[in-house]
């Protein structure tokens, strides 16, 4: 049996109420633990018990690998809440929007051709589009850095492919796409596209957008993601990918995907959304009232925007922290950070200079606030050597 519960790495002793003093604060991987005491809330309608002998076969009764009733489920909920176009589209799965990444760019790369796509993304970017386009290398594309690099560039013999994150991770931004013309081709990851991180003004409508329960629901240990796509092309060609690669999601992904989306759709979806948006919203308003006391570090800025889906100005709440360290002699923002207990992601990682930081904010509750106390100390410590 796996153990129920474990403690926070910082706590000790047998209810886990003891805070080790020499604890680092980890603000880290984007683990989405902050979803958990909804999840808690809802321990029964949300569980699924699967006997041994349910659906053991590779497809379903259509012959496909997709749950159909889960496309409805899913068309519903971004019906519900306004963030994507989904009539006259097709939806593929993939076990996470990570094995979809790539099953969209060969989808989109030119086969057999002699100029491979290039593939780019705007810095600071998540960086596994760069790693799994190096990682899968092959002749129909290759990763080729920053989108500033092509801008202005004449090269209309290439196709290009451009990766855009909106919400940006690691910054928030509600990026768009930088190149334009016939021979560009937008994978728009929506990872982030949910009221939780940030106001929704209106649905998404590009020809290629992924998702993926791991930011919406949390359950990013599942490995559920989907792509809504406008070409039919395209759409048959992610299809040969996924068969190819893994003869589709899980069935028992798909059904636990399935149980998780009935709670979320129950009373329109306002629970979660509700719950999700104040618990980051708080986090970010604290976050920024002791960064505001300093001089040394900064915020990436964020405004209040008009949000569609609570029909109200909604005050910014992104999934990550972009710190930047200030002072000419803080070159390394990382190990500023370290050194006061606080271990995030450095700004290389996201092909970005190093006075930045990223720390995760979607982390649990204590991770949080073990955060938020090793940072009142560094602030103050900056004031009173001033
Ligand atoms: N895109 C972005 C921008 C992400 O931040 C993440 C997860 N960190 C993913 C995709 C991958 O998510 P999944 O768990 O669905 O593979």
């Amino acid at each position: 049996h796996e153990p129920v519960c474990e403690c926070n790495p910082c706590y000790g002793g047998s209810d886990c109420s003891n805070l080790l003093s020499d604890c680092a604060a980890n603000a880290g991987s984007g683990d989405p633990y902050f979803l958990e005491p909804f999840w808690m809330q809802h321990a029964a309608s949300s569980a699924i018990l699967v006997s041994g002998w349910h659906r053991m076969g590779y497809s379903y009764s259509d012959e496909s690998y997709i749950s159909q009733l889960l496309v409805e489920y899913i068309k519903k909920l971004h019906a519900i809440v306004g963030n994507a176009a989904t009539e006259g589209r097709y939806i593929v799965f993939g076990s996470g929007s990570t094995q979809l990444l790539n099953a969209a760019v060969h989808a989109l790369s030119p086969s057999s051709s002699v100029s491979p796509a290039k593939v780019v993304a705007t810095a600071p970017y998540y960086p596994v589009y760069r790693a799994q386009t190096q990682f899968f290398n092959s002749r129909d594309f290759s990763y080729e850095g920053d989108t500033s690099l092509w801008k202005n560039s004449t090269d209309s013999n290439s196709r290009f492919i451009e990766f855009v994150t909106s919400p940006n991770n690691p910054d928030g931004k509600l990026n768009k796409g930088v190149l334009k013309g016939p021979n560009v081709k937008t994978i728009y990851d929506r990872a982030y596209y949910w009221p939780h991180f940030t106001a929704i003004p209106s649905p998404a409508d590009d020809d290629l957008m992924l998702f993926t329960i791991s930011k919406l629901t949390g359950h990013a240990g599942s490995r559920f993601g989907w792509a809504i796509i406008k070409d039919e092309a395209v759409y048959q060609t992610m299809l040969t990918y996924l068969q190819l690669n893994t003869f589709g999601v899980s069935r028992d992904a798909q059904l636990r995907a399935l149980k998780l989306l009935d709670v979320v759709l129950e009373g329109d979806g306002k629970e979660l959304f509700q719950f999700a948006y104040s618990t980051l919203k708080d986090r970010w308003r604290r976050l920024k009232q002791i960064i505001s006391e300093s001089k040394r570090f900064s915020l990436q800025n964020l405004s209040p925007q008009y949000c569609t889906f609570f029909k109200r100005v909604k005050d910014p709440s992104p999934a990550y922290a972009w710190l930047k360290c200030e002072r000419q002699q803080d070159k390394n923002c990382y190990e500023i950070l370290e050194a006061a207990g606080i271990i995030g992601r450095q700004g290389s990682d996201y092909s970005a200079d190093n006075r930045y930081l990223r720390l995760s904010l979607i982390r649990s509750e204590d991770d949080f606030e073990i955060l938020i106390n090793k940072l009142k100390n560094l602030v103050p410590t900056e004031k009173e050597t001033k």
